[in-house]
């Protein structure tokens, strides 16, 4: 059975009705508990626990370093191309959206990798969103197989494509993929995905299990806090990743908390999801989830993030650019709009003024931390945690 079988029916209604009137005790027994059941995470992310942030931030501190001891892994995203056949209503890459776009060459990938390899990097998130013109399956083999000799550690974060798809991916040299499912709320998905085919809410459901089935031994999920009610978000991805334990087990799992960013298209988030709720979610997938990788990116404050680092965060990214060419200006030649996927080079207006000359591709969001990789290390280290580069060490695990 997949796990959308298991999504059709989990009483979600109930779970967040449970965890907005559950009492303190509740949660306290909750809190108590070595083995959480999804009534006992839907405890945890309640209002009443909320008052127990101070006890529920102690235990994850004191699982994380258990199990993970005081390591964090840092990573970076390589954007690949910012051409996409979706309408994403949150998202600046939305084919609709008249901003600057380009697709890197292999080479100029290559290029990019090595800035980051030149940073400290081993870990590299090559990212791309869905054009199976521009990002076909034939160019990201390209692009792997060059950075397969010089980067340790590929993950992919692409359109979802099917299994026997994802092989030739895993070949190369992908090693882990990343699929958000957004939102797991079907009404609000389908309010926000307008066209292109990733409409098909459970197509992408079933992605991590396609993926998995094609040899990936990394798996990342998450939902994009600020579209849906983050509480049913929260109990969705809990599930969502319990089943990807009992059935993926040969694979290691991330869970990812991103929240909206602003961005191109001047999305603005539907719902609320405070910095406070954040730490009471990341403390309460640690309890649930003791072994699983928790992932912070840039798009928190450096304070949020400084807070985070010892409560059950174990991988952040750190310096990011989230436009292609963002690391080297690779691509800057090649900027153009796409009007309905079609390219429509740059009106001469655009550039007559050197003060408006574009200098980079349209981001996908705007970071929040913009400090450097060194400086988040030596962050890191002040706290007392070691920066660990490299996320995954093939030479030690076969
Ligand atoms: S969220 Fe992904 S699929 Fe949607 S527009 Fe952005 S890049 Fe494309």
């Amino acid at each position: 059975m997949s796990f959308v079988a298991e999504f059709r029916a989990l009483p979600l209604v109930g779970l967040v009705q449970r965890s907005l009137t559950a009492s303190l005790s509740a949660a306290r027994a909750s809190l108590g508990k070595t083995d959480l059941s999804l009534t006992d995470f839907a405890h945890l992310i309640s209002p009443a626990a909320a008052e127990l942030l101070e006890p529920l931030s102690r235990r994850s501190q004191q699982m994380t370093r258990q199990r993970f001891g005081k390591v964090i892994r840092l990573f970076a995203p390589l954007y690949l191309s910012n051409e996409c056949v979706n309408g994403c209503k949150y998202c600046a890459f939305s084919r609709d959206n008249r901003i600057l776009r380009v697709t890197l060459t292999p080479e100029e990938v290559r290029h990019e990798a090595r800035a980051l390899v030149g940073q400290g990097f081993r870990h590299i998130l090559l990212v791309a969103g869905e054009h199976p013109k521009h990002v076909s399956l034939d160019y990201l083999v390209q692009c792997l197989s060059l950075l397969h000799e010089e980067v340790p550690s590929l993950s992919m974060e692409i359109g979802p494509i099917d299994t026997a798809d994802y092989r030739p991916l895993v070949r190369a040299g992908a090693e882990g993929l990343v699929v958000y499912q957004e939102t797991y709320d079907r009404a609000v998905y389908s309010e926000l995905h307008t066209f292109g085919p990733k409409r098909n809410f459970e197509w992408r459901m079933e992605t991590p299990e396609r993926a998995y089935a094609a040899g990936f031994r990394r798996l990342g999920i998450g939902a994009l806090y600020g579209l849906g009610d983050w509480r049913l978000e929260a109990i969705s991805v809990a599930a969502h990743a319990a089943y990807l334990l009992r059935n993926c087990w040969k694979a290691q799992l991330t869970l990812s908390v991103p929240r909206l960013r602003p961005c191109a298209g001047g999305f603005q988030p539907l719902r609320q999801f405070s910095d406070r709720e954040l730490v009471q979610l990341v403390c309460a997938f640690r309890l649930m989830f003791p072994d699983v990788g928790l992932v912070l990116s840039t798009r928190e404050s450096p304070r949020l993030r400084n807070g985070l680092i010892p409560l059950g965060i174990t991988l952040m990214s750190a310096g990011s650019h989230t436009e292609p060419g963002g690391y080297t200006a690779a691509g800057q030649s090649r900027l153009h709009h796409t009007e309905r996927g079609r390219i429509v080079e740059i009106g001469a207006s655009e550039w007559a003024s050197p003060d408006h000359r574009p200098a980079n591709a349209t981001s996908q969001f705007q970071i929040a931390d913009e400090r450097s990789p060194r400086e988040v290390a030596d962050l890191i280290c002040q706290l007392g945690y070691e920066p660990v580069w490299k996320d995954w060490d093939v030479a030690l695990t076969g």
